[in-house]
């Protein structure tokens, strides 16, 4: 299908605003990979890792995922006021591949929406049709990880 960005990219940069990081009611769900990369990145076990930094969501599916808590009611619980994101290296894949996702990509409308909460949108470097794709598939792919509580794997961590 044709894309909106095909021909001439997007551009993106982030000016460091930490409007994602520290957004109300914002929830960063975490793939089993996220996980497992979060956890060995602040050297804890998973299990560890679950019951320190996470919290469950119920999903408008009625299912829960696992995502990290928050902290002050608004911010991400790895946001430093004077560090930014604690856990820069290892952070999640929705975080690494903001602004590249299926539902900010789906029109230009809703890409130009975006702008109001990320003053990035359209500035800096452009990103080719190839990159932006790359970003979508490692996004889409993760989202078919999360973590769902009482799953086979996960049950014993609730
Ligand atoms: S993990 Fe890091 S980049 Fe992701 S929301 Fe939290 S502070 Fe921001």
């Amino acid at each position: 299908m044709e894309k909106f960005y095909d021909d001439n990219g997007l551009k993106f940069k982030c000016t460091n605003c930490k409007a994602c990081c520290t957004l109300d009611g914002g929830a960063v769900i975490l793939s089993s990979s996220d996980l497992s990369q979060l956890a060995k990145y602040v050297d804890l076990t998973e299990e560890q890792f679950i019951k320190v930094y996470c919290r469950w969501l119920e999903n408008s599916d009625g299912k829960q995922y696992l995502c990290l808590k928050d902290k002050n009611k608004s911010q991400c619980v790895f946001w430093d006021c004077e560090h930014g994101c604690e856990v820069y290296e290892g952070r999640p894949v929705q975080c690494r591949t903001y602004p590249f996702w299926t539902k900010i990509l789906e029109t230009r409308n809703s890409w130009e929406k975006e702008k109001s909460f990320c003053p990035g949108i359209n500035c800096g470097e452009t990103h080719s049709k190839s990159e932006i794709e790359s970003e979508l598939s490692k996004y889409e792919e993760n989202k078919t990880k999360r973590i769902i509580r009482q799953s086979e794997n996960y049950a014993s961590f609730s």
